[in-house]
């Protein structure tokens, strides 16, 4: 679909919103997994997602905002959560990493599809410039996924204490 500025502007600021709090949870499950290295990496990107969507905000200034009826970007649920909006707490850091990643090509994907069917140049050029953004969190999140354990060589590793 091709966006307004306004209309744009308020669905980045629900895929933002959305990944904060999405972070939020994951960084928390980390930390009850005394995995602090990773949950450390999702705490920061709670902070970028939380600057991204200010930095948005104030781009937006006196703009008024149109509410979304048809906001379809929603992290996927990770594939061990039994339920809906609950993450499984056993899920770990490799799986955790796996699955952020999957959500930010989709947050990539989205900013692609947005700069490809739309026709104000603002929303164009903004579109490419998150979408670049997003790339770059694949990117670290890819760089992470390299140096963490699977799960299986986790438990090989374990001396059984
Ligand atoms: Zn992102």
């Amino acid at each position: 679909m091709s966006y307004t500025l306004p209309e744009f502007f308020a669905h980045a600021i629900a895929l933002e919103n959305e990944a904060a709090e999405r972070y939020l949870e994951l960084a928390d499950m980390m930390e009850a997994h005394r995995n602090d290295e990773v949950s450390t990496l999702f705490r920061d990107m709670v902070r970028f997602s939380q600057m991204h969507r200010d930095e948005i905000k104030a781009r937006v200034g006196a703009i008024q905002l149109p509410e979304l009826r048809s906001w379809q970007y929603r992290w996927r649920s990770s594939p061990e959560a039994g339920g809906e909006e609950a993450f499984d707490y056993t899920l770990d850091a490799h799986t955790a990493l796996r699955y952020a990643r999957a959500n930010e090509v989709r947050a990539m994907e989205y900013y692609q599809r947005v700069a490809k069917e739309s026709t104000d140049k603002e929303v164009v050029r903004l579109a490419l410039e998150f979408a670049s953004e997003e790339e770059g969190h694949v990117a670290a999140l890819d760089k992470w996924l390299e140096r963490t354990k699977r799960p299986s060589a986790t438990w090989a590793s374990d001396p059984g204490t």
